[in-house]
């Protein structure tokens, strides 16, 4: 089963992947994890994409699916994968096209005031990092980590302000991708407002319709 994911900041686009790629056996494949194996590796493509990277240069498309192509010929990609972060335009979308044939994409559908209450919530920890959440996962002690003792504090990416911003520039990047996909008849929508095992069923019910 070979699949897109597409879904909003704060859609709850990891935990529903997770939650995929063990159901199923299909690995999560994200662009940003190629590119850092990559880079790490020290790999002919990654060596290229760094040129660019490093002059601020806008890496090629070409380059991009050069390396997406060389991780999806791995082993553990047989039985399919999941896509994370990619495409994010129809550029990518059509050169996608040439190197596999996906069978779903799925969009995690939710509204801004979910995002809001989700992302708006959350609490990071200022000494390790460990993200919690003032109604879902409530500490201890308040604003107090419970694995550290450290303070916790709300990152300025999760003001509301931020957060309205993010969605923006995701429904903007987005809708020509829903559409192409929605032509192709692959789209399936997921309300993902309901926490995860709620919404996970219908995720589910989708990739086996
Ligand atoms: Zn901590």
């Amino acid at each position: 089963m070979k699949l897109i994911l597409l879904g909003a900041p704060g859609a709850g686009k990891g935990s529903h992947a997770k939650l995929i790629s063990k159901k199923y056996n299909i690995p999560q494949i994200s662009m940003g994890d190629i590119i850092r194996e990559n880079i790490k590796q020290g790999s002919e493509l990654g060596l290229k994409f760094k040129e660019y990277a490093d002059k601020g240069n806008l890496v090629p498309d070409e380059l991009v699916i050069e390396l997406l192509k060389d991780r999806l010929k791995k082993e553990d990609c047989e039985e399919g994968y999941i896509l994370d972060g990619f495409p994010r335009t129809i550029t990518q979308a059509e050169a996608l096209e040439n190197i596999t044939e996906i069978d779903k994409v799925l969009l995690l559908d939710c509204t801004e005031e979910t995002v809001i209450q989700r992302l708006g919530g959350r609490r990071t920890c200022k000494k390790c990092g460990k993200i919690f959440h003032i109604i879902n996962m409530v500490p201890k002690v308040d604003g107090v980590c419970d694995a550290c003792g450290g303070e916790l504090f709300k990152r300025d990416d999760d003001n509301t302000e931020t957060i309205k911003n993010r969605l923006n520039v995701f429904h903007e990047q987005t809708s020509p991708l829903i559409e192409f996909y929605e032509n192709k008849n692959i789209l399936k929508t997921i309300d993902a407002n309901p926490q995860l095992e709620e919404a996970f069923p219908n995720v589910e019910k989708a990739l086996e319709e």
